[in-house]
């Protein structure tokens, strides 16, 4: 199969033409109508063989893992993504790793409606990029920048389970269930579309949540207190391990993919009640101070510096 067939072959169904799309894949650029879009945000990722995935893993997990934590920023920007472009390098066109790859994409293009507007296909070890186009109401981004002192912190899911998953690689089986949230992270774009009306800063926890929550305390210039009986740990960690250990994971572990997000406090009813009516999970960490200490206070009202320790390429 050439470059043109496998284009053709795995990639052309995902790039269904009409609504908002008048050329996908097959031209030299892809041209969308951009009548409807106020504003954009746009994001790219790269992920790398054997720094980010592991080749022995599931094609359909490496593609969904992937295009899951690129589509993750457009949610922690509020955005509701709607063209994606893929650069793929690979060493050889193997069919059969290919299928599984296009399914791994077919699964969120289609939950998100999203399309696959086009891309590059090249020779070379295994690399997978991504940029994510998503729109915005003008005025509704939910930047790093905007929480204010008062405002309430959050995180949308419980935490720490990829984070040990990638401790347990060596010697376990890949479907063990301590995997799925590693291999098949959901990126919260519903959780986004909400927030947008009602928070005034989100991440998404992609490096841990100490260092992520760090970057809206610095963007923010206010430091928080987080009370450490409410940190959402994962329910399957607490089987595996001590809950001072579970709770190290959750505090710092990375690829998540949750949001962290703070809402004032006029706002704190609304918005819990949107997310209950929408039937999403949210789970009140902390509170944001004018002190610009990053703390969390146990349950003895003892209070204990937090330094963020997440993940870090150089
Ligand atoms: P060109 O030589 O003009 O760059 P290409 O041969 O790279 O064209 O690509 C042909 C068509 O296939 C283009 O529409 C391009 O966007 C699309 N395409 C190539 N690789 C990918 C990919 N990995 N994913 C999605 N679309 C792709
Ligand atoms: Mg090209």
């Amino acid at each position: 199969m050439d470059e043109f067939e496998l284009i053709s072959h795995f990639f052309s169904p995902l790039s269904i033409e009409g609504q908002d799309l008048l050329t996908g894949i097959g031209d030299d650029a892809a041209i969308v109508d951009v009548q409807s879009v106020s504003q954009l945000a746009i994001s790219n990722d790269t992920f790398v063989e054997n720094v980010h995935f592991l080749p022995s893993w599931p094609a359909e997990a490496i593609a969904y893992r992937s295009l899951s934590a690129s589509l993750s920023d457009l949610a922690a920007m509020g955005a509701v993504p709607l063209w994606v472009t893929m650069s793929l390098t690979m060493p050889e066109p193997n069919t059969t790793w290919l299928q599984g790859f296009t399914l791994g994409l077919e699964k969120l293009v289609t939950r998100y409606d999203v399309r696959l507007i086009g891309g590059d296909t090249t020779k070379g070890p295994l690399t997978i990029s991504f940029t994510v186009l998503g729109k915005l109401d003008k005025g509704r981004a939910l930047r790093r920048s905007g929480a204010v002192v008062g405002s309430y912190v959050y995180v949308t899911g419980r935490l720490g389970e990829p984070a040990y998953a990638l401790t347990q690689l060596a010697g376990k089986s890949i479907d063990d269930a301590i995997f799925r949230k590693l291999l098949y992270p959901k990126p919260k774009i519903e959780h986004g579309l909400i927030l947008s009306r009602y928070a005034n800063a989100a991440i998404d926890i992609s490096d841990g949540l100490s260092s992520d929550l760090a970057h809206i305390l610095n963007a923010s210039h206010v430091g928080c207190r987080l009370t450490e009986n409410d940190i959402p740990i994962s329910k399957l960690l607490l089987e595996h391990l001590p809950v001072e250990k579970a709770r190290d994971y959750a505090l710092n572990g990375g690829d998540e993919y949750e949001l962290c997000f703070t809402v004032d406090s006029d706002k704190k009813a609304d918005c819990e009640r949107a997310l209950n009516e929408a039937g999403l999970s949210y789970y009140r960490i902390g509170m944001i101070t004018e002190s610009l200490d990053f703390v969390l206070v146990d349950s003895d009202g003892q209070t204990e510096g937090i330094n963020p320790a997440g993940f870090r390429h150089f």
